[in-house]
């Protein structure tokens, strides 16, 4: 039984679950009056390019759903597309034309970049991509201000957390923070906006030494490790603000059973798609935590939340000359 309480959260099984669809809304409402602001004084919407490369089917449907929110808010967009076999080199062409273009004020680079354009394409593309547009967060220059905690463009995930930790009133400063997962996009940006915050901060991986036990110590636990349901109750302290951060595709029915039992709603939605998502933290986990995020709805619809947001930040510096 679910029951709606203040603040866009839910009540279950004890865990309170943190409601990110919700609070998505809520941002993008705050950012419709500074949308209108920016028009009326530029003569202009704030503008997205985007860069899609190849075919990967996750990507096309991210990209479709990023630029529906954005156009919801009123922020153009401006998507570039190449085929998955075009030399790098056209990736780069196209990321320096929205660099020099005065109309457009974010730029976004659809990750993955196709295998052909080099191991190294995306380290490339990112260190291409002027800072003051940077919306994902991922150049050198916009890492480097976010471990100095200096003002920036900050990373469209773990931004989102954070904003949902705020609005749950969970208590940061001086608690044990576990982030599990070190990625340029998720982990590392999680860990130091967590730590600007005042928490106590471990970083965990795939060679960390009794990772339970570690994780056990948390009072917010954050999970970015790209595996399903990885994060059991044994992870958990009592109490605990669990954040799920992975999205991972399940389209094995055994898989499915394990992870969320025979009568489960998921398998009943399973039988009727033939696929679901799971977080990396096993359903068991909400018995234990004190709040949770649900997958999908809760970190997820963030993500893109703080994309507009970046992308209208971007619009105001660039029109005040801060950037
Ligand atoms: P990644 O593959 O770049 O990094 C995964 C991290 O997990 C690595 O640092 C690795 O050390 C760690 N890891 C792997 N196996 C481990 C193990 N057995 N024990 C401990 N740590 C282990 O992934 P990423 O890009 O950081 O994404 C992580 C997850 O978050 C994925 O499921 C991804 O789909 C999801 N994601 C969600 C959003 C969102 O909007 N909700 C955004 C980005 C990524």
């Amino acid at each position: 039984m679910q029951a709606a309480v203040e603040g866009g959260a839910v009540e279950r099984e004890g865990a309170r679950l943190l409601d990110g669809a919700a609070l998505s809304q809520a941002i993008r409402e705050r950012l419709a009056p500074r949308v209108e602001a920016f028009i009326a004084a530029a003569g202009r919407p704030p503008t997205l390019g985007l860069l899609l490369a190849g075919n990967d089917p996750g990507s096309e449907i991210y990209v479709r759903n990023k630029i529906r929110q954005s156009e919801a808010l009123g922020i153009a967009t401006d998507l570039r597309r190449l085929p998955a076999t075009a030399p790098f080199r056209e990736a780069l062409d196209i990321v320096e034309e929205f660099n020099a273009a005065d109309a457009v004020d974010g730029i976004l680079v659809q990750s993955p970049l196709p295998a052909g354009m080099g191991a190294d394409a995306e380290a490339r593309v990112f260190d291409a991509i002027s800072p003051a547009k940077d919306v994902d967060g991922f150049s050198p220059v916009s890492a480097g201000r976010l471990v100095q905690h200096r003002a920036g463009l900050v990373p469209c995930t773990p931004a989102g957390v954070m904003a949902l930790l705020d609005h749950a009133a969970v208590d940061i400063a001086g608690r044990r923070a576990v982030v599990i997962g070190r990625s340029d996009i998720v982990g590392k940006p999680m860990a130091l906006l967590l730590l600007h915050r005042h928490a106590t901060v471990t970083v965990c991986h795939s060679r960390t030494v009794d990772l339970p036990q570690v994780a056990a110590a948390a009072d917010i636990l954050v999970a970015a490790i790209g595996r399903p349901a990885f994060v059991t109750r044994d992870f958990v302290k009592p109490g605990a603000t669990v954040i799920d951060v992975g999205i991972n595709a399940l389209t094995d029915r055994g898989e499915v059973v394990a992870i969320f039992g025979p009568g489960s709603k998921k398998l009943a939605a399973f039988e009727r798609r033939g696929r679901v998502l799971s977080g990396d933290v096993h359903p068991d986990a909400a018995a234990v935590a004190g709040a949770i995020t649900p997958v999908p709805g809760g970190v997820g619809p963030l993500t893109i939340a703080q994309l507009l947001s970046n992308t209208v930040r971007a619009a105001e510096d660039r029109q005040r000359g801060d950037s």
